[in-house]
């Protein structure tokens, strides 16, 4: 069976299926027999053993790759050994009569709500591994598969799920993905992103997937066509192992770019910088040496998969901890973007029928601006450690520049009455992600010292296309005429005042679209780490003056069609 989606991140899988559905247990609670008791008493304890086997196993796989997941297991394991849960579990069962599984259960949920209620955030945090464990020693008590944790998955899996949330990735094992299907999702929603940054070939939105395939079923996966295929021929397989190894070959082509300098052929230098979510990830790494700086520090990851905001303190850390890998190469923090697709427990935004025309960003910002002046403080504070620029998403006009800056400049006072470090001369810019914005482009150029275009959120609001919705993912062409001339203007609005401009959507990582961008005279590309390869290929193998004359023949164009014709 052939599937189309959306080709979200480049690759070839072929693979099996692992299903990332429900995983909730349902618990019964059932009485035990008198003279059954020391037997249910036995099940529990090889549960136990079970369970501590399989945490073992996953410790030791991720200690040898990232010691921070491993200590997740580790606390796991203490949590499965702790001696009073242990005997409450048993008295229950013993003295009570009731089943081990339901024992586990409402134990488990009594202490991990014990933790829940916690002032200190940590401890709070414990409430998340007691129901892990719990849920892990019910189902080797059942003899039912453990829970997907998405960090023992099988080696060389295809991972089809709805969506893949922020908080169900933190413990992705992305060493044994081969390639990802969601049924919802498109080129910018949250999971392509996440598989770009991991390099997994990813094809999303395809509706209804997870009833149509089964755990362990053979599959390929072409996230360059976004295509899936499950139970493929012999000539599938066969074509599709072809088109493997000539991916491979280009990639490992496009490698031997990585560590060159981005300049054109006649010797233009391209600004070559990366978008990051959390900075201590180690997929990042291999990166750091051969990027000119950050172009998109999507601050949103602090704040997406808990319960309680992160305080002035915390950000202040992992802010300056970025700005010190970085040295003095420039790091542009973007503020909060949250509303639209991305939505946390620690702010409640309200039901809103059009999220991704309501409540976001810059605007929740000011909605709540308590939140927007802790993040500021802790920015202000960082900047001493580096060379920090600030962005503002999804300003609409050029009201919102100004409070925004308002904002910064009340946040610097305080911080100086306060007597407290901190630097104020830090440029400040905006994400141009709304057409109005772009059409003000001159105007905003006077406001602001640097501007980067979200040609993800650009091409959604210039189309009026839900960029997740893969019912309408025809209508979402990035490379429209209109947007293209959007950012051309926007291009030659800030050139022309002397003001940084860049990308940081997907077409700033698209090897395709970046000798358009360059001939329009976009200098700076921000890209996830897996397009850096291939973007400074683009670049070295660039002449820009043909590239000047292929956006002028662009810019010419009246439908996408065109466009993908001259390109
Ligand atoms: C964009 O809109 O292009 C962008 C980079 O922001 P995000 O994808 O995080 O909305
Ligand atoms: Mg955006």
């Amino acid at each position: 069976m052939k599937y189309q989606g959306c080709a979200a991140s480049r690759g070839v899988a072929i693979a099996k299926i692992f299903c990332y559905g429900d995983q909730t247990l349902p618990v019964e609670e059932k009485h035990i027999d008198e003279v059954l008791r020391r037997a249910e008493i036995d099940c529990y304890h090889a549960a136990i053993a079970k369970a501590e086997a399989q945490l073992q196993e996953v410790y030791a796989h991720c200690a040898k790759h990232d010691e921070d997941k491993a200590k997740i297991f580790q606390a796991h394991i203490d949590i499965l050994q702790d001696i009073q849960v242990r005997e409450e579990i048993e008295n229950a069962i013993l003295d009570e009569g009731k089943c081990a599984q339901w024992a586990i259960a409402s134990i488990y949920d009594m202490y991990a709500a014990v933790f829940a209620d916690m002032e200190d955030p940590l401890m709070r945090e414990r409430s998340i591994d007691l129901k892990d464990v719990s849920d892990r020693l019910q189902r080797a008590l059942l003899n039912a598969p453990p829970a997907v944790s998405l960090t023992d998955l099988p080696e060389n899996t295809l991972l089809v799920a709805h969506d893949l949330i922020p908080s169900q990735t933190v413990t992705l094992d992305s060493s044994r993905v081969a390639g990802i299907v969601t049924e919802v999702g498109g080129m910018t929603s949250h999971t392509a992103i996440l598989a770009r940054s991991f390099g997994i070939p990813a094809v999303l939105g395809v509706p209804g997937i997870l009833g149509d395939v089964s755990d362990g079923m053979d599959a390929i996966l072409d996230g360059i066509e976004g295509i899936l295929i499950t139970k493929p021929t012999a000539e599938q397989l066969a074509h599709y192992r072809e088109k493997q190894d000539e991916f491979k070959r280009i990639q490992d082509y496009e490698r031997a770019f990585l560590p060159m300098q981005p300049v054109t052929r006649d010797g233009k230098r391209i600004s070559v910088n990366l978008n990051i979510g959390d900075p201590d990830d180690t997929h990042y790494r291999p990166f750091l040496p051969y990027v000119d700086g950050v172009g998109l520090f999507r601050s949103e990851f602090l704040y997406l998969s808990r319960k309680e905001l992160p305080s002035e303190e915390e950000q202040y850390e992992i802010y300056s901890r970025t700005l010190r890998y970085f040295g003095s190469r420039p790091v542009i923090l973007r503020t909060l973007d949250i509303g639209g697709d991305k939505k946390t427990d620690c702010i409640a935004i309200p039901q809103e029928d059009n999220p991704f025309l309501g409540l976001r960003a810059l605007r929740l910002c000011f909605a709540m601006p308590g939140i927007f002046r802790t993040q500021l403080r802790a920015a202000f504070r960082a900047a001493v450690n580096g060379n920090l620029w600030i962005m503002f998403p999804m300003a609409s006009s050029i009201e919102d520049i100004r409070k925004a800056k308002a904002f910064c400049k009340d946040v610097c006072d305080e911080l100086a009455r306060e007597g407290v470090p901190f630097k104020r001369d830090v440029p400040i810019g905006i994400m141009i992600e709304t057409p109005s914005i772009a059409v003000m482009a001159e105007e905003a150029a006077e406001e602001c010292d640097f501007c980067s275009i979200g040609s993800n959120d650009l091409c959604q609001y210039t189309l009026a296309v839900d960029r997740m919705n893969p019912i309408v993912r025809p209508y979402y062409m990035s490379y429209h005429p209109s947007v293209l001339r959007l950012i051309d203007g926007i291009i030659k609005a800030f050139s022309a005042r002397g003001k940084t401009v860049g990308i940081c959507g997907e077409l700033g990582g698209d090897p395709k679209i970046v000798p358009v961008l360059i001939g329009m005279g976009m200098e700076k590309l921000s890209m996830s780490p897996s397009a850096v390869a291939s973007v400074k290929s683009a670049i070295c193998n660039l002449d820009s003056r043909k590239a000047q004359q292929l956006a002028e023949n662009v810019l010419k164009c009246t439908t996408e069609k065109e466009v993908k014709l001259l390109l």
